[in-house]
């Protein structure tokens, strides 16, 4: 059985930071990825990583943003770390090799991003995650004799001991289908989160929520789920991401009639106000009848205002997404956009070390997560950054907690169960229906009823739908009854994670009865700071019922305020 001080699940950004924190600080290291590590989400990311490291600029005036930016629903403890810590991490970066841009005087260049007061958006052309993600994915290999990657391994549960504290994970070779169990001192969640669980989404395929359900149905509550980000620029016809780089460069968004509506909603920040309020103004004037394209769906982003020989350079990759997959040469003509989905806030509750807690031995860093750095919405370009401070400080102290204590004895039922539970998926006949039948439905109908605007009705309707989803998954059947990359049982494992994730957002959406972030109420359209300004947590308490109760936000300098751009 492989043992070792920290396991990590997930290899993105945040699981990566993980394991060289850790790795530095001298424990053993498993870091588990279900794809190779650089295939992960983290790749996909384009605009930038925030970080107040110019001289004008302030790490107090970046935390505000934030604050303000999540609708003042963030933790402020956690906002300070992060926005304190981020230019010292950006360093790092660039010491260890992410070329940042750097204008023609030679210092680094930023670009503005939606919903901060100064540019100080750090960025690889439209790139940068990938650009950070190979550079880490490099120094992990400086630490081959501490740290062993398993590349292309499924975990499907975690595993506790006799007091509940998490002692490891089951895992499945996903190229020979061989189940194992890993033994480990902590164990650090950095899964990603679960964007296909709405149809379209800008997230990979692979961004199922599987961490967030794992912790969940062992003890841990989940935190601020229904705060659901819809990211204003996606492709109208497939949801394909348009990066708010291209605003943070000078693009215009247009209504039918040519006219720059977010004059009317935001007018001092207009395209740059924050993701909820731009993607709220797109939606209001689609609705209103003020939208482009046969069904009026779409709106414009007009990227022709942006120097020509700029787009070329600094938004490359936009450039042929555009081509690629919607016909269109944004050098040249607007393009047609609405808003999608994009990120969760919400995520496995943890403290500012990344500590689960209510269950000892438990981390989580990244996406996974809710600290919560973001609250009710997040800035542009700081989840980045929330995955390299937050991974890093995990890792530390995941390896500092592992020092002091013996190898425990992981107990081997949870195998069994897995090994049960897939074969019994493999035996099904095809009386029930298909696991992507099941999917789609959970996608689109995500998409119409807890979307930018909600109310009770859709919330209803949402709930007994994934009531009625979870009864069908389990007689839905799949083809592949093999063992070498039988993706289809994979799948079928992942659509149970998409539902228990997608139960918990609904189930809070529907208790929080007012409006604020990425959360509109029609039927309670106003914050209501003496009521809801907390966060609610959902757990399953041993049985398979999502149990709702709050928690107190931590203020530290900044009261609630209204929120205007
Ligand atoms: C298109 C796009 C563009 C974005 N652009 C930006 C941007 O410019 N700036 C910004 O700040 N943010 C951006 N974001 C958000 C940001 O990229 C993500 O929130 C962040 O990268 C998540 O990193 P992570 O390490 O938490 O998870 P991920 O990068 O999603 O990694 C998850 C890891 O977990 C593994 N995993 C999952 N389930 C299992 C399992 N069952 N068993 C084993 N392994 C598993 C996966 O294989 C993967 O290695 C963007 C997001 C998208 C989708």
């Amino acid at each position: 059985m492989p043992s070792h001080d920290v396991l990590i699940i997930g290899a993105g950004l945040a699981g990566q930071r993980a394991a060289l924190a850790a790795a530095d600080a001298g424990a053993s290291v498993a870091i588990l990825s279900k794809v190779h590590p650089v295939r992960s989400h983290s790749v996909a990311a384009a605009g930038g990583i925030n970080a107040a490291l110019k001289p004008q600029d302030t790490w107090e005036s970046h935390a505000y943003d934030t604050v303000k930016g999540s609708d003042f629903l963030g933790d402020q403890d956690a906002i300070e770390i992060m926005c304190r810590e981020a230019p010292d991490e950006l360093l790092h970066l660039e010491h260890i090799g992410v070329t940042f841009h750097r204008n023609d005087a030679g210092e680094l260049g930023t670009r503005a991003f939606g919903g901060a007061s100064a540019a100080r958006t750090y960025y690889v052309a439209d790139i940068t995650g990938q650009a950070i993600l190979h550079v880490l994915y490099e120094q992990i290999t400086k630490y081959h004799e501490t740290v062993d990657s398993y590349e292309e391994w499924f975990t499907t549960s975690l595993v506790q001991d006799d007091e509940g504290t998490c002692v490891g994970c089951v895992a499945r070779d996903i190229r020979t289908g061989e189940m194992e169990l890993f033994n480990a001192k902590s164990v650090i969640l950095a899964s990603g989160g679960n964007g296909q669980t709405f149809k379209p989404t800008t997230n990979a395929l692979i961004c199922t929520g599987d961490g967030i359900a794992q912790a969940y149905a062992i003890g841990a509550p989940l935190m601020d789920m229904e705060m659901v980000q819809y990211h204003p620029t996606t492709l109208t016809e497939n949801g394909f991401l348009i990066t708010e780089g291209a605003r943070g460069e000078g693009a215009h968004l247009l209504n039918s009639d040519g006219e720059r509506f977010m004059e009317k909603y935001a007018p001092n920040k207009m395209e740059l106000a924050s993701r909820d309020v731009v993607s709220r103004a797109e939606q209001t004037e689609i609705n209103e009848g003020r939208g482009i394209g046969p069904d009026g769906g779409g709106l414009y982003l007009d990227v022709t205002v942006v120097p020509r020989k700029r787009t070329l350079e600094a938004l490359r990759e936009i450039v042929n997404i555009g081509k690629d997959f919607a016909g269109t040469d944004i050098t040249r003509e607007p393009i047609s956009i609405r808003p999608g989905q994009h990120y969760i806030m919400g995520g496995v509750k943890t403290d500012v070390h990344g500590q689960v807690p209510t269950v000892a031995g438990l981390y989580a860093a990244g996406e996974v997560a809710c600290v919560s750095v973001h609250g009710g919405n997040r800035l542009g370009a700081n989840s980045l950054l929330d995955t390299l401070i937050f991974g890093r400080r995990a890792g530390q102290h995941a390896a500092q907690r592992s020092r002091a204590m013996p190898m425990p004895t992981t107990p081997t039922s949870r195998l069994r169960q897995d090994l049960e539970h897939i074969d019994a998926i493999i035996a099904r006949d095809r009386s029930g229906r298909r696991i992507s039948e099941i999917k789609d439905e959970l996608g689109t109908m995500m998409n119409r009823n807890v979307a930018v605007y909600r109310d009770a009705d859709g919330l209803a309707t949402a709930h007994e739908t994934v009531r009625r989803l979870k009864e069908d998954a389990t007689t839905a059947y799949i083809d592949d009854r093999g063992t070498v990359f039988n993706q289809d049982v994979l799948g079928a494992i992942e659509l149970g994670y998409m539902l228990d994730t997608a139960q918990a957002t609904v189930v809070a959406a529907i208790e929080r009865k007012e409006s604020r972030g990425a959360q509109f109420r029609t039927d309670f359209p106003e914050r209501n700071d003496d009521e809801w300004l907390k966060h609610i947590d959902i757990s399953r308490n041993g049985d398979d019922e999502p149990h709702v109760t709050h928690s107190p936000v931590t203020m530290t300098q900044w009261e609630p305020e209204e929120r205007k751009y």
